[in-house]
């Protein structure tokens, strides 16, 4: 977690570091650069140490970014949430995935167990009150984990969904301490699907088998070629994003994952 010095810069652990103006203007100075180039500005800028790369080991733009970040870096941590509701193939495929890769890997955890959470909240919290649950099991873990980093990246692309459409390439989030680097934020589904069949990055079996966005298994189905990628995940609810924020008690939607 960093502090502000000014409105200009915080202090992180590598040194003074850009704050909320700075990397207003770093994000346009970075827009149309390679996602390789913006790799290499974030490890630059923050470090391996202040530097984590948050994967969900379900869709390709994951993968490619951990591809891309082993070949700059050895130190750059991957952080990953375990809801305790995935996929048994995406647990067994990270293990793979990070045997081929070296570098640090953080599985993050909700603080109730599976069984802690339905006693105390019932057995159809899932699909009743689905943004409680992803609070909970996603998205108060991350914010924990994010106390010990100055900057973190994240796969997602503009046209994936209406809420990605204005991500920037890297912006200033106060309620993390820290800056989010979106180095896929302009890239289309091709590039990230040529990159991986150039490069040979593993991608969770489950992609072959229909499903094209994977989250938990309770909420995830296989798509129809003619569908979204995403229309799979909350199948049949108002939900579209797990990355919520509270503010003034109420549950608020943004672009995070
Ligand atoms: S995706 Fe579903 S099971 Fe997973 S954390 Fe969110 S609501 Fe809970």
């Amino acid at each position: 977690m960093s502090e502000a010095l000014n409105s200009e810069w915080y202090s992180g652990s590598s040194g003074a570091l850009p704050g909320p103006r700075e990397l207003a203007w770093e994000a346009e100075h970075l827009e149309g650069s390679s996602p390789r180039e913006i790799l290499q500005w974030a490890v630059e800028t923050y470090g391996g140490d202040g530097l984590a790369l948050s994967a969900s080991f379900g869709g390709p733009e994951g993968m490619a970014l951990i591809d891309m970040i082993s070949k700059i870096s050895d130190e750059v941590t991957i952080l990953t949430i375990d809801t305790g509701f995935l996929f048994e193939e995406t647990i067994e495929f990270r293990e793979e995935v990070m045997r081929r890769y070296k570098l640090p890997l953080e599985v993050l955890r909700p603080r109730l167990s599976v069984e802690e959470q339905v006693q105390r909240y019932g057995e159809r919290m899932r699909t009743c009150s689905p943004d409680l649950c992803c609070q909970v099991r996603k998205i108060e873990p991350l914010e924990r984990a994010l106390e010990e980093y100055d900057a973190w990246m994240t796969g997602i692309r503009r046209e994936q969904t209406p809420q990605r459409a204005n991500t920037k390439v890297v912006a200033w989030k106060e309620r993390y301490g820290a800056a989010k680097i979106a180095p896929l934020a302009f890239i289309t589904e091709e590039w990230v699907h040529e990159y991986v069949a150039e490069h040979d990055v593993p991608v969770n079996p489950l992609l072959k088998r229909g499903y094209k966005s994977i989250g938990c298994e309770p909420q995830t189905r296989p798509v129809a070629p003619e569908e979204d990628a995403r229309a799979g995940r909350w199948s049949g609810m108002e939900k579209t994003e797990c990355g919520l924020h509270w503010v003034d008690g109420k549950a608020v939607r943004n672009e995070s994952s």
